[in-house]
């Protein structure tokens, strides 16, 4: 034992371990084994199939869980399904009771909860103790008050179902309260899928409902691994998928759920970048970059993993990150000195070092401070790596594990490009004592949550969640909420969409021009709209379109793939449009309606000829489809962001981003004002379109490019192509500089455009071959589309000394 003048002079840390005994004590009384909570009761597995968990620190084991099958995923959505209607009748401020109720136990029960979820994991104690529980123990409190004002706060709509939540291991008991307590705030019953590393929070969970006295069957947790995950998603009684996970698991149950009409969000992986700017305060930025990847080992989807530092204060802030990692302390997680625990299992262990070795033979240079780190247990010392190339295997993929790659950067515009070049935008950190360069920078970042000095920061009432390959969805806040409810119309809107044949036969478009009182008429094939100009379609083909008596009403261009290809360009380089204020594109919204309702003459015949003859409704398509456009119009400079009650002194921003370039597959009913009312909102949030419009009736569409024209709608904000929706819809799923993809046509082509679009996983929004009531104001408009329209990025602004 140390003397104190001993410890005065060497400053060294005595031992201070967590106690431990009461979790001991718990896992003692359960050596037989723990079941799933199904129905409100444990029940082992029908086939005794179970595994050990064991604690990465030490490499004991910690106890014995049922791994569970198809019988347990059956019986478990069986209790969700049954307790789903009186659940969800029940009415907001009862749910809120229960969901008060566990925010009271699990504050009685921090520290056990913390100590458990330490010895699970192997995180320090001080973060499960003083971030993970605190912060699930706020998102219960949060969530409570959801429940209380549900049906105020989100009028016309209703919980989704049953839902299937799968979580991964960096953050069990968190990420368990993140899916658990919107779902049943808003009215949902849930069956839940732990990791298979760390599933005993979640067990402890289990019970805690049960002491809350939560109906049986409202919470369901069935534990197991990868195989019990896909049981899940597949499973036919399940009405919504929640994931947070890898990018490549997430791509596998996008492609299990296609066409199913499950509902999905999408938490996945990331390579955020920490920027540092030449102005930063440097030491708060070391400190920033300790928490950004340095917290949890590493083993955080919203790490800083990234450093991209200003060339002119590069090396001072290497040696003051140097010096920094120096005194770290990287031991027993359960030592509430200890900065750095346990990697989760071997298997993660094995993947940093490789990534890092791969490094190495890329000519990175790898740093390690020459602090102590445990032989014994999953242990990997903090790591810098520096002359990193920023195509490098280590600056492109995400290692989950305590290494830091830094690059330099030498203006502003190349920081955005850097952080930028990457296929995740899950999160960024900005650091500089210039509110101007920071915001700016915030907003040219792809990523949904962006921290300005500071990182990591977390609150319920802000919204989590990425751009790109990070995936789709949010999580906390309002904006999380929506995952969990959908429009009341959505769910009784059954009938199938009306499908009109379409001959595509190829004819030249040059076809001779017929001759009308003996004087050849001008040929007048429909060309296409790109870039803001009428182009020959690539194939130089076009069909013919016939009105509903079978009588030839004209030809339109058959668009094909390089068609599509030159639309996502010309929208894609059209990007002023999504910079300027929303009051201009109002203005040039209305301009469009005015300009539509000039012509409604010529559109009210247009659509007579091509849909069934009658005049009357026709005229009133056009009307209403002016309506709509004014609607979107008004909204343009109206639907605007929030700034969350997050934490004191912090403005959280919740901005409405555009997705940038989406695309669009009209239906075939009501052409005039389907195609409005999915192309107005759209430009009106900024996005650029590229739109089929309906095959049997493009020529409404193409007459609308008169309307574009004339209406200051600059070039590339809106692309038609025409021609068979159901193939340029493949081209278009399958294209990955489409951020958004909203498709209405048929059953299959559902399918498929969910299926497809894995590639950049692109937001989709289908019909599933359900008609739509565009008529409907209820149905046909609202904020539904301009959410969709959208992505909300959350920017963290801590103010004050
Ligand atoms: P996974 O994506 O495999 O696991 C996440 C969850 O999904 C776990 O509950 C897992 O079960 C489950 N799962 C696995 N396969 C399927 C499937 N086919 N269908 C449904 N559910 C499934 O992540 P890993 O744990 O394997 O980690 C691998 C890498 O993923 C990490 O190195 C890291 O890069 C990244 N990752 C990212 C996370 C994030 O928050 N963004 C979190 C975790 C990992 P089980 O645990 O039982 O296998």
């Amino acid at each position: 034992m140390p003397q104190v003048k001993e410890i005065f002079r060497t400053m060294d840390y005595g031992p201070a371990p967590e106690a431990n005994q009461d979790v001991i004590a718990w896992l003692a009384a359960k050596k037989d084994g723990f079941g799933h909570f199904i129905g409100g009761e444990f029940v082992p597995s029908k086939d005794g199939a179970a595994f050990d968990v064991f604690n990465p620190a030490t490499g004991a084991k910690l106890a014995q869980v049922a791994q569970g099958g198809k019988a347990e995923i059956d019986a478990a959505v069986e209790s969700a399904r049954k307790a789903f209607g009186p659940w969800s009748a029940l009415p907001g401020d009862t749910r809120a009771r229960y969901l008060y109720a566990l925010a009271r136990l699990l504050q009685k029960r921090e520290r056990f909860f913390s100590v458990l979820e330490t010895m699970d994991n192997g995180k320090p104690i001080r973060e499960s103790r003083d971030i993970d529980i605190p912060l699930v123990v706020r998102h219960y409190y949060h969530h409570a008050g959801w429940a209380e004002l549900i049906e105020s706060e989100f009028p016309n709509h209703k919980p989704v179902g049953v839902c299937g939540q799968i979580i991964p291991w960096n953050f069990p008991l968190l990420m368990l309260a993140w899916k658990v307590a919107p779902a049943l705030a808003a009215g949902n019953t849930v069956v839940l899928k732990p990791a298979e590393f760390t599933p005993l929070t979640a067990l402890a969970f289990a019970e805690l409902c049960r002491e809350a006295g939560l109906p049986a069957g409202v919470v369901n947790i069935v534990t197991g691994d990868g195989r019990t995950g896909a049981l899940i998603t597949e499973h036919p009684g399940i009405d919504k998928v929640a994931f947070t996970g890898s990018t490549e698991v997430g791509r596998i149950i996008r492609k299990a759920t296609a066409g199913s009409g499950k509902k999905l969000s999408l938490e996945l992986g990331g390579k955020s970048p920490f920027i540092v700017f030449d102005d930063a305060d440097l030491d708060s930025a070391v400190e920033g970059i300790v928490d950004a990847i340095w917290f949890n080992q590493g083993q955080v989807c919203c790490a800083g993993s990234r450093l991209l530092v200003h060339e002119a204060v590069a090396e001072r802030m290497h040696a003051k990150l140097k010096a920094r990692l120096e005194t770290l302390r990287v031991g027993d997680p359960l030592d509430k000195a200890t900065d750095m625990g346990a990697i989760v299992d071997a298997v993660q262990l094995d993947r940093i070092r490789s990534l890092v070795e791969q490094g190495r033979t890329e000519g990175a240079a790898c740093w390690q401070p020459s602090i102590a780190v445990p032989e014994k247990g999953l242990f990997f010392p903090p790591t810098l790596m520096t002359n990193v190339a920023p195509a490098a295997t280590i600056a492109q993929e995400e290692i989950f594990g305590p290494v830091l790659v830094s690059m330099t950067f030498r203006t502003p515009d190349e920081a955005v490009q850097l952080a930028n070049n990457s296929r995740y935008g899950l999160a960024a950190s900005i650091w500089s004592e210039s509110i101007n360069v920071a915001l700016d920078c915030a907003a040219r970042l792809k990523a949904g949550v962006v921290w300005v000095n500071s990182t990591n920061l977390f609150d319920a009432a802000a919204g989590f969640g990425g751009y790109r390959e990070s995936g789709f969805g949010r999580e906390g806040g309002r904006e999380g909420l929506y995952e969990y409810l959908a429009p009341a119309w959505e769910k009784k809107a059954e009938e199938p969409a009306p499908a009109r044949k379409v001959d595509f036969s190829v004819t030249p478009a040059a076809e001779t021009p017929a001759v009308v009182s003996g004087v050849p008429r001008f040929d007048r094939t429909a060309k296409l709209y790109i870039g803001g100009k009428q182009t020959r379609p690539d194939g130089g083909y076009s069909y013919t379109l016939y009105a509903a008596n079978g009588a030839a009403v004209g030809q339109a261009g058959l668009g094909n793939r390089k068609d599509i290809r030159n639309a996502v360009e010309a929208a894609g380089k059209a990007t002023s449009w999504s910079g300027v204020a929303g009051h201009n594109r109002a203005q040039v919204l209305y301009y469009v309606a005015e300009n539509l309702e000039a012509r409604t003459d010529e559109f009210t015949h247009r659509i007579a000829s091509l849909v069934d003859g009658n005049e009357d409704a026709a005229r009133e398509e056009v009307a209403a489809s002016v309506r709509r456009l004014a609607f979107y119009a008004a909204h343009a400079d109206k639907y605007d962001g929030q700034v969350h009650s997050t934490r004191s002194r912090h403005v959280t921003l919740a901005m409405n981003e555009p997705w940038g370039t989406m695309a669009i597959c009209c239906p075939d009913e009501a052409p005039l004002l389907a195609f409005v009312s999915l192309v107005a909102p759209a430009i009106a949030m900024g996005n650029r379109v590229v739109v089929v419009p309906s095959p049997a009736h493009a020529l409404v569409a193409t007459d609308f490019y008169q309307v574009l024209d004339t209406s200051d709608v600059p070039g590339g904000v809106v692309n038609i192509v025409t021609g068979d929706r159901e193939s340029l819809a493949k081209t278009i799923a399958d294209h990955d500089d489409i951020s958004a993809f909203w498709y209405f046509g048929t059953a299959e082509g559902s399918k498929e455009v969910e299926q497809r679009s894995t590639g950049n996983l692109k937001a989709t929004w289908v019909n599933y071959g359900r008609a739509v009531r565009w008529a409907d104001a209820q149905q046909g408009q609202g904020r539904e589309f301009l959410r969709r329209a959208t992505q909300v990025k959350n920017i963290w602004v801590p103010y004050g000394e």
